[in-house]
Protein backbone atom coordinates (compact mmCIF):
# COMPACT_ATOMS: atom_id res chain seq x y z
CA UNK A 1 0.00 0.00 0.00
CA UNK A 2 0.97 3.18 -0.64
CA UNK A 3 2.47 6.02 2.18
CA UNK A 4 0.00 8.30 3.06
CA UNK A 5 1.95 11.57 1.81
CA UNK A 6 2.88 9.86 -1.52
CA UNK A 7 -1.02 8.84 -1.50
CA UNK A 8 -1.64 12.75 -1.00
CA UNK A 9 0.10 13.91 -4.73
CA UNK A 10 -3.35 11.92 -6.12
CA UNK A 11 -6.08 14.14 -3.83
CA UNK A 12 -8.39 15.69 -4.57
CA UNK A 13 -7.70 18.98 -6.17
CA UNK A 14 -9.40 21.76 -4.36
CA UNK A 15 -6.90 21.73 -0.92
CA UNK A 16 -4.33 18.71 -2.54
CA UNK A 17 -5.21 16.60 0.69
CA UNK A 18 -6.20 13.26 0.36
CA UNK A 19 -9.28 13.29 2.82
CA UNK A 20 -9.14 10.66 5.69
CA UNK A 21 -12.28 8.94 7.33
CA UNK A 22 -11.26 7.29 10.24
CA UNK A 23 -12.95 4.98 12.24
CA UNK A 24 -12.38 4.79 16.32
CA UNK A 25 -13.42 1.65 17.70
CA UNK A 26 -12.68 2.14 21.20
CA UNK A 27 -13.19 -0.90 23.48
CA UNK A 28 -15.35 -2.40 21.49
CA UNK A 29 -15.74 -5.59 19.36
CA UNK A 30 -13.28 -8.88 19.98
CA UNK A 31 -10.79 -9.63 16.95
CA UNK A 32 -13.48 -12.04 15.85
CA UNK A 33 -16.14 -9.05 15.12
CA UNK A 34 -13.17 -6.95 13.73
CA UNK A 35 -12.55 -9.76 11.38
CA UNK A 36 -16.04 -9.80 10.14
CA UNK A 37 -16.43 -5.57 10.41
CA UNK A 38 -13.29 -5.72 8.33
CA UNK A 39 -14.58 -8.03 6.06
CA UNK A 40 -18.23 -6.46 5.59
CA UNK A 41 -16.41 -2.99 5.36
CA UNK A 42 -14.17 -3.65 2.92
CA UNK A 43 -17.23 -5.17 0.54
CA UNK A 44 -19.16 -2.44 1.20
CA UNK A 45 -16.41 -0.31 0.38
CA UNK A 46 -16.20 -1.81 -3.51
CA UNK A 47 -19.83 -2.42 -3.87
CA UNK A 48 -19.68 1.32 -3.59
CA UNK A 49 -16.92 1.90 -5.95
CA UNK A 50 -14.50 2.78 -3.65
CA UNK A 51 -11.34 4.74 -4.93
CA UNK A 52 -8.58 4.97 -2.35
CA UNK A 53 -7.44 7.65 -4.50
CA UNK A 54 -10.19 10.18 -3.49
CA UNK A 55 -10.60 9.54 0.57
CA UNK A 56 -8.43 7.20 2.35
CA UNK A 57 -9.68 5.39 5.19
CA UNK A 58 -8.26 3.78 8.27
CA UNK A 59 -10.34 2.04 11.22
CA UNK A 60 -8.27 1.63 14.90
CA UNK A 61 -8.99 -1.36 16.54
CA UNK A 62 -8.39 -2.66 20.03
CA UNK A 63 -4.93 -3.74 20.98
CA UNK A 64 -6.09 -7.30 20.66
CA UNK A 65 -7.26 -6.54 17.11
CA UNK A 66 -4.65 -5.49 15.26
CA UNK A 67 -3.02 -8.37 14.73
CA UNK A 68 -5.80 -10.04 13.16
CA UNK A 69 -6.85 -7.17 11.10
CA UNK A 70 -3.37 -6.43 9.68
CA UNK A 71 -3.50 -10.14 8.48
CA UNK A 72 -6.83 -9.93 6.83
CA UNK A 73 -6.14 -6.48 5.03
CA UNK A 74 -2.76 -8.04 3.93
CA UNK A 75 -3.69 -11.35 2.48
CA UNK A 76 -6.48 -9.87 1.05
CA UNK A 77 -4.75 -6.75 -0.28
CA UNK A 78 -8.04 -4.21 1.11
CA UNK A 79 -7.88 -0.99 0.44
CA UNK A 80 -7.61 -0.02 4.05
CA UNK A 81 -5.19 1.01 6.47
CA UNK A 82 -5.41 0.49 10.89
CA UNK A 83 -3.86 2.48 13.36
CA UNK A 84 -3.79 1.19 17.13
CA UNK A 85 -6.11 4.09 19.93
CA UNK A 86 -2.91 4.63 22.36
CA UNK A 87 0.88 4.21 22.44
CA UNK A 88 3.57 4.18 25.61
CA UNK A 89 6.06 6.80 25.53
CA UNK A 90 8.67 4.81 25.83
CA UNK A 91 10.48 2.13 22.50
CA UNK A 92 10.60 -0.67 25.77
CA UNK A 93 11.71 -1.67 28.93
CA UNK A 94 9.53 -2.13 32.20
CA UNK A 95 6.48 -0.71 31.36
CA UNK A 96 3.85 -3.60 32.59
CA UNK A 97 0.21 -3.23 30.00
CA UNK A 98 1.69 -0.45 27.77
CA UNK A 99 1.92 -1.23 23.81
CA UNK A 100 5.17 0.83 22.19
CA UNK A 101 6.04 2.44 18.72
CA UNK A 102 8.11 -0.29 17.61
CA UNK A 103 5.50 -3.21 18.61
CA UNK A 104 2.90 -1.04 16.65
CA UNK A 105 5.22 -0.84 13.41
CA UNK A 106 5.88 -4.39 13.80
CA UNK A 107 2.62 -4.96 12.76
CA UNK A 108 2.59 -2.64 9.91
CA UNK A 109 0.43 0.12 11.29
CA UNK A 110 0.30 3.16 9.55
CA UNK A 111 -1.34 4.94 12.42
CA UNK A 112 -2.07 5.97 15.98
CA UNK A 113 -4.52 8.14 18.19
CA UNK A 114 -2.84 9.84 20.45
CA UNK A 115 -3.98 12.39 22.87
CA UNK A 116 -8.13 11.32 22.96
CA UNK A 117 -9.90 12.98 25.26
CA UNK A 118 -11.18 10.08 26.66
CA UNK A 119 -7.02 9.32 27.62
CA UNK A 120 -6.53 12.81 28.73
CA UNK A 121 -9.33 12.50 31.22
CA UNK A 122 -9.41 9.12 32.31
CA UNK A 123 -6.01 8.64 32.52
CA UNK A 124 -4.51 11.97 33.49
CA UNK A 125 -2.97 12.04 30.11
CA UNK A 126 -1.11 15.89 30.15
CA UNK A 127 -0.14 18.10 27.36
CA UNK A 128 3.18 16.83 28.00
CA UNK A 129 2.48 13.00 28.18
CA UNK A 130 0.69 13.65 25.05
CA UNK A 131 3.93 15.54 23.75
CA UNK A 132 5.79 12.93 24.41
CA UNK A 133 3.64 9.89 22.69
CA UNK A 134 3.72 12.30 19.47
CA UNK A 135 7.32 12.19 19.70
CA UNK A 136 7.48 8.23 20.12
CA UNK A 137 5.21 7.81 17.75
CA UNK A 138 7.11 9.60 15.23
CA UNK A 139 9.83 7.83 16.23
CA UNK A 140 8.70 4.77 15.09
CA UNK A 141 7.55 6.11 11.88
CA UNK A 142 3.80 5.99 12.45
CA UNK A 143 1.71 8.48 12.37
CA UNK A 144 -0.08 10.41 14.99
CA UNK A 145 -3.76 11.61 14.94
CA UNK A 146 -3.24 13.42 17.52
CA UNK A 147 -6.71 15.06 19.49
CA UNK A 148 -6.87 18.36 20.58
CA UNK A 149 -10.14 20.12 21.72
CA UNK A 150 -12.16 21.87 24.39
CA UNK A 151 -14.84 20.92 27.24
CA UNK A 152 -18.23 22.87 27.35
CA UNK A 153 -17.00 24.86 30.15
CA UNK A 154 -13.35 25.29 27.97
CA UNK A 155 -15.59 27.15 25.12
CA UNK A 156 -17.76 29.35 27.62
CA UNK A 157 -14.85 30.40 29.47
CA UNK A 158 -12.03 31.17 26.52
CA UNK A 159 -13.80 30.59 23.69
CA UNK A 160 -13.76 27.97 21.39
CA UNK A 161 -10.09 27.91 19.63
CA UNK A 162 -7.86 28.35 23.11
CA UNK A 163 -7.48 25.01 24.50
CA UNK A 164 -7.32 23.08 21.36
CA UNK A 165 -4.95 25.36 20.22
CA UNK A 166 -2.71 25.45 23.22
CA UNK A 167 -2.77 21.85 23.42
CA UNK A 168 -1.72 21.34 19.74
CA UNK A 169 1.24 23.98 20.38
CA UNK A 170 2.61 21.97 23.62
CA UNK A 171 2.09 18.53 21.82
CA UNK A 172 3.97 19.83 18.54
CA UNK A 173 7.01 20.87 21.08
CA UNK A 174 9.98 19.41 19.75
CA UNK A 175 8.53 17.70 16.90
CA UNK A 176 10.36 18.66 13.58
CA UNK A 177 8.86 20.72 10.77
CA UNK A 178 8.63 17.82 8.00
CA UNK A 179 6.76 15.61 10.27
CA UNK A 180 4.16 13.24 8.96
CA UNK A 181 1.03 13.59 11.47
CA UNK A 182 -2.84 14.37 11.61
CA UNK A 183 -4.82 15.96 13.84
CA UNK A 184 -7.81 15.65 14.85
CA UNK A 185 -10.70 18.29 16.36
CA UNK A 186 -12.92 16.84 18.48
CA UNK A 187 -14.76 19.11 20.72
CA UNK A 188 -15.24 17.37 23.98
CA UNK A 189 -18.66 18.04 24.71
CA UNK A 190 -19.11 16.62 20.81
CA UNK A 191 -18.14 13.42 21.80
CA UNK A 192 -20.44 10.20 21.46
CA UNK A 193 -23.20 12.78 22.84
CA UNK A 194 -25.20 12.80 19.40
CA UNK A 195 -25.00 16.76 19.40
CA UNK A 196 -21.97 17.26 16.75
CA UNK A 197 -20.81 21.04 16.53
CA UNK A 198 -21.82 22.73 13.26
CA UNK A 199 -19.92 22.70 10.34
CA UNK A 200 -19.07 26.73 11.11
CA UNK A 201 -17.76 26.02 14.49
CA UNK A 202 -15.61 22.68 13.18
CA UNK A 203 -13.99 25.34 10.30
CA UNK A 204 -13.36 28.11 13.02
CA UNK A 205 -11.64 26.00 15.22
CA UNK A 206 -9.27 23.97 11.94
CA UNK A 207 -8.54 27.37 10.58
CA UNK A 208 -6.88 28.31 14.08
CA UNK A 209 -5.19 25.00 14.35
CA UNK A 210 -3.90 25.30 10.88
CA UNK A 211 -2.48 29.01 11.63
CA UNK A 212 -1.25 27.58 14.77
CA UNK A 213 0.51 24.82 12.61
CA UNK A 214 1.87 27.40 10.29
CA UNK A 215 3.27 29.47 13.21
CA UNK A 216 5.22 26.25 14.84
CA UNK A 217 6.11 24.03 11.91
CA UNK A 218 5.88 26.53 9.15
CA UNK A 219 3.58 27.66 5.83
CA UNK A 220 4.25 24.08 4.31
CA UNK A 221 3.28 21.56 7.20
CA UNK A 222 0.26 23.63 7.48
CA UNK A 223 -0.63 23.43 4.04
CA UNK A 224 -0.56 19.78 3.91
CA UNK A 225 -0.98 18.85 7.32
CA UNK A 226 -4.42 17.21 7.46
CA UNK A 227 -7.15 17.90 10.02
CA UNK A 228 -10.32 15.94 10.60
CA UNK A 229 -13.62 17.33 12.47
CA UNK A 230 -14.39 14.21 15.35
CA UNK A 231 -17.84 14.40 17.34
CA UNK A 232 -21.16 12.48 16.36
CA UNK A 233 -20.38 12.44 12.86
CA UNK A 234 -22.94 9.81 11.09
CA UNK A 235 -23.98 9.74 7.42
CA UNK A 236 -26.36 12.65 7.55
CA UNK A 237 -23.71 14.95 8.67
CA UNK A 238 -20.45 14.36 7.25
CA UNK A 239 -20.99 16.57 3.59
CA UNK A 240 -21.64 19.70 5.64
CA UNK A 241 -17.91 18.76 7.84
CA UNK A 242 -16.59 18.28 4.35
CA UNK A 243 -17.52 21.03 2.26
CA UNK A 244 -15.75 23.26 5.06
CA UNK A 245 -12.29 24.39 3.68
CA UNK A 246 -10.08 23.02 7.05
CA UNK A 247 -11.92 20.12 7.51
CA UNK A 248 -10.35 16.99 5.54
CA UNK A 249 -11.65 14.25 6.63
CA UNK A 250 -13.39 13.00 10.30
CA UNK A 251 -12.64 10.57 13.04
CA UNK A 252 -15.60 8.80 13.32
CA UNK A 253 -16.03 6.76 16.95
CA UNK A 254 -19.61 4.96 17.68
CA UNK A 255 -20.59 5.23 13.53
CA UNK A 256 -17.91 3.37 12.48
CA UNK A 257 -18.94 0.09 14.37
CA UNK A 258 -21.43 -0.35 11.57
CA UNK A 259 -19.89 -1.39 8.49
CA UNK A 260 -23.47 0.02 6.20
CA UNK A 261 -23.20 3.50 8.27
CA UNK A 262 -19.47 4.13 7.76
CA UNK A 263 -19.19 3.06 4.36
CA UNK A 264 -21.88 6.02 3.64
CA UNK A 265 -19.88 8.32 5.43
CA UNK A 266 -16.84 7.29 3.56
CA UNK A 267 -19.24 8.30 0.58
CA UNK A 268 -18.87 11.56 1.22
CA UNK A 269 -17.43 12.71 -2.32
CA UNK A 270 -20.82 11.77 -3.87
CA UNK A 271 -22.62 14.97 -2.35
CA UNK A 272 -19.72 17.25 -1.77
CA UNK A 273 -18.51 19.94 -4.00
CA UNK A 274 -16.33 22.43 -2.57
C1 LIG B 1 -14.35 9.71 19.17
O1 LIG B 1 -14.41 9.11 20.23
O2 LIG B 1 -13.25 9.94 18.65
C2 LIG B 1 -15.59 10.13 18.55
C3 LIG B 1 -15.54 11.05 17.63
O3 LIG B 1 -16.75 9.52 18.99
P1 LIG B 1 -18.24 9.70 18.39
O4 LIG B 1 -18.14 9.72 16.89
O5 LIG B 1 -18.99 8.52 18.91
O6 LIG B 1 -18.75 11.00 18.91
Amino acid sequence: MKAPRSARRDAAPQTGRLPLIAGNWKMNLDHLQAIALVQKLAWTLQDHGYDERIVEVAVFPPFTDLRSVQTLISADRLPLRFGAQDLSPHASGAYTGDISGPLLKALDATYVIVGHSERRSLHAETDQVVGAKVRAALDSALVPVLCVGETAEDREQQGASAVPVAQLRAALDGVPADADLVVAYEPVWAIGSGQAATPEQAQEVCTALRVALGEVLGAEAADRTRILYGGSVKRDNIADFMRQADVDGALVGGASLDAAGFADIVRFPKHVTR
